[in-house]
């Protein structure tokens, strides 16, 4: 067949597979339309890219880039690009297919301008080889679903190959504050830019244990932390070669957190932006801090960028707030120890007393291996709750490491439904509950909010 009909096949089949997903209402729809319409038609993703007249940005990274590529869609939006962007974060090489199929034409046309693309880190090396970026911004690379990836090593050996045959004229934002990717950088070609945060009223005293990268990436020593922001990302140095972190040209500073939004001075080249930030926790100052600088590289206006970060509201799962009567459940993803460690850093602060729901699932999204919670700083919880529910498929061994930590566990029920009404019952009026889930748990406490009315669905 000629290519011309061919990819017209695979689109015309991929926009088949996606009103039928959305019919059925089966879920876990983003990847399906991709791979099918790749395996009729494999060039189709490069083909369709092309197009692009202003190209595309990738954003990468353990935690965070859901949010990250959520701010910096918005601001490229406001700056005039036509932006086509994976927003529901289905962020392997399917889900960028399914994106692209669904916004072209028959024919293959897409009426966007540029692309921007939420991309899975073990992914990154296939996407930077097949999208071509202009730009790619990496926010952090921590320990995460080893049993999918293999070691963080792996990963960043193979990010290193990647960067190494990048054209010289793309452009690299990075985080400076975590020493794994400042130290795979090194050697990179391509315009480089650091970003971080520099405020040490946050700083904590040790090192977090979920931390894992912690020596030089140059000599192998051990490195030294002037101040520690959160896991294993600060101002480090290696005692026995000198190796330092980068410094930043765009950084947070005088931060000022609560459990729902943050205040702080962004620091440019062009100037500073005080900023009112809706989303909690410092995890989302790097965020924000990312892709301002991301943004500033596109060449964004700073009046756009700061009105932007004004208007952000919390992505799906990640701080999103649910009404439920005179309650309020506040659901989280936390999928990770650092992730976690940092949910919890930032729900502690809430001085509301304490109520949680935790979902602990080990679908393939989620990772098969749970052993990771045993990494989870649950003793900060210690005497501090006033009513722990827990369920997920994998409840059982949440409660038990609560328990380990010295965590009061009011109820464990593995069915979603039935936990969420119990943990509900312990909640006063006016309380919140905080709902802590990972990815594939969230979607399912997702669907039994949308059973109850509670929540619109994602194609709504
Ligand atoms: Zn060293």
């Amino acid at each position: 067949m000629e290519p011309q009909l061919l990819r017209t096949a695979a689109i015309t089949l991929g926009k088949t597979i996606t009103r039928t997903v959305q019919t059925l209402r089966i879920g876990g729809g983003s990847a399906a339309p991709g791979y099918f319409a790749s395996k009729l038609y494999p060039r189709l993703t490069t083909d369709l890219i092309r197009q692009f007249p202003d190209g595309c940005v990738i954003v990468t990274g353990t935690n965070g880039k859901t949010t990250t590529s959520a701010l910096l869609a918005g601001m490229l939006r406001q700056a005039g690009h036509v932006t086509l962007h994976n927003f529901t974060g289905s962020n392997m090489m399917q889900g960028v297919a399914s994106v692209l199929v669904q916004a072209a034409s028959l024919s293959g046309e897409i009426d966007a301008s540029l692309g921007l693309f939420e991309i899975d880190e073990a992914t990154l090396p296939r996407a930077i080889a097949e999208l071509s970026p202009r730009m790619v911004v990496m926010n952090n690379l921590f320990r995460d679903q080893l049993d999918r990836y293999g070691e963080i090593d792996t990963v960043a050996r193979h990010w290193r190959r990647s960067f190494e045959k990048m054209p010289a004229d793309h452009v690299l934002i990075v985080n400076a504050d975590d020493p794994l990717l400042s130290g795979l950088i090194n050697g990179a070609h391509g315009r480089l830019f650091y970003f971080g945060i520099e405020d040490d009223r946050l700083a904590m005293t040790k090192v977090p244990r979920s931390a894992d990268s912690m020596f030089c990436q140059r000599c192998g020593s051990s490195l030294t932390y002037r101040r520690i922001i959160l896991s294993h990302l600060g101002d480090y140095h290696c005692p026995a070669c000198g190796w330092e972190r980068p410094k930043p040209s765009v950084y947070a500073i005088n931060i000022e957190a609560t459990p729902v939004s943050s205040r702080f001075r962004i620091v440019t080249p062009v100037g500073p932006l005080d900023v009112h930030l809706n989303l909690p926790g410092v995890y989302n100052v790097y965020n924000a801090v990312g892709a301002v600088t991301a943004a500033l590289a596109m060449g964004v206006n700073p009046a756009t960028i700061r009105a932007c970060l004004e208007l952000a509201t919390t992505p799906f799962g990640r701080g999103e707030q649910i009404k439920t009567g005179d309650r309020t459940v506040r659901l989280m993803l936390a999928k990770n120890p650092t992730g976690y460690n940092e949910v919890l850093r930032t729900v502690l602060f809430d001085p509301l007393p304490q109520h949680y729901f935790l979902l602990l699932n080990d679908r393939i999204a989620d990772g098969r291996d749970v052993s990771w919670i045993w990494d989870v700083d649950f003793e900060s919880l210690a005497g501090r709750t006033k009513s722990v529910v827990v369920s997920g498929t994998r409840a059982a061994d949440l409660a038990l490491r609560l328990k380990h930590a010295g965590v009061d566990v009011t109820a464990v029920d593995s069915h979603v439904e039935d936990a969420f009404h119990r943990a509900l019952e312990f909640v006063p009026t006016k309380g919140r509950l905080w709902t802590l889930a990972t990815y594939t748990a969230m979607l399912d406490f997702r669907r039994v909010m949308l059973r109850l009315g509670l929540v619109k669905g994602l194609w709504e």
